[in-house]
């Protein structure tokens, strides 16, 4: 954790200090050294709140772009008397949740029904070999979307399709086909951060999400899983961390 409570105050760990859980009341200690980050740990070496996660620098540098007291926030349910630590809670009441490490279906259901209004940003860095961003698509509100259908794609198929409704009438068990080349321009001009993707060997549970989930794969922008039409095309959407971190409330400015 990167606040212990000393004499009823949060605060950041400095080397040496004995202070209190904010979450369970029993004592911790500043673990201060070169090879980790700084942050409180419990003497009885288990953390009282089974969904804490070890926290990354990637973990700190996210938490930082809030006010501090939007950071770590305990959260408690009076009727299953369960307590948790949010990663943010912004003061609308939105907690992000900054997730390194795969969780299963049940885990995830379990905090989206403990956090109700909370969205996910998922640490990218140890699948973005895996997962292939392809080409871009038109707004899915687009006029072009009314008419247009696109195709999954594997990263390594050749050609990038589509077919027109308006050419295909019915439900013809053959289409034609055209290349998006084709219409390249339109798509261009309608172009708001939608790109059809492939994830090789994906973690299917952020699938089964019923919240946001935003990819961060260390660059200046996130990539929000989204289906993309009434077929169910997979999509992912664009979306800058600087707009993110503004939408969310972050009053930083760089
Ligand atoms: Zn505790």
């Amino acid at each position: 954790m990167k606040y212990g409570i000393i004499e009823g105050y949060r605060s950041l760990p400095k080397p040496r200090m004995k202070g209190q859980c904010p979450v369970c009341g029993n004592d911790v200690v500043s673990k201060c050294g070169n090879k980790t980050i700084w942050h409180w740990a419990h003497v009885a070496k288990k953390h009282c709140d089974s969904w804490w996660e070890n926290e990354t620098q990637w973990h700190r540098d996210w938490k930082d772009k809030y006010p501090t007291e939007w950071q770590e926030v305990v959260l408690f349910d009076e009727i299953s008397g369960e307590k948790h630590i949010a990663d943010i809670k912004t003061d609308s009441g939105l907690v992000i949740e900054f997730q390194n490490s795969p969780l299963t279906s049940e885990e995830l259901k379990q905090r989206e029904a403990f956090y109700k209004n909370i969205v996910w940003v998922i640490n990218g860095d140890k699948f973005r070999n895996n997962f292939h961003i392809l080409h871009g698509l038109p707004d899915p509100k687009s006029y072009l979307v009314e008419d247009i259908v696109f195709y999954p794609r594997k990263h390594h198929q050749q050609g990038e399709l589509f077919y027109r409704k308006s050419e295909n009438p019915g439900n013809p068990s053959m289409v034609e086909i055209h290349g998006i080349h084709e219409i390249q321009d339109e798509i261009n001009k309608e172009y708001r951060g939608h790109h059809v993707y492939d994830w090789v060997r994906p973690r299917t549970v952020w699938y089964e999400s019923s919240k946001k989930v935003y990819i961060d794969f260390g660059n200046e922008f996130l990539w929000n899983l989204q289906i993309y039409d009434d077929r169910g095309l997979p999509c992912v959407q664009a979306i800058s961390k600087l707009r993110f971190l503004k939408e969310s409330g972050s009053k930083i400015e760089s």
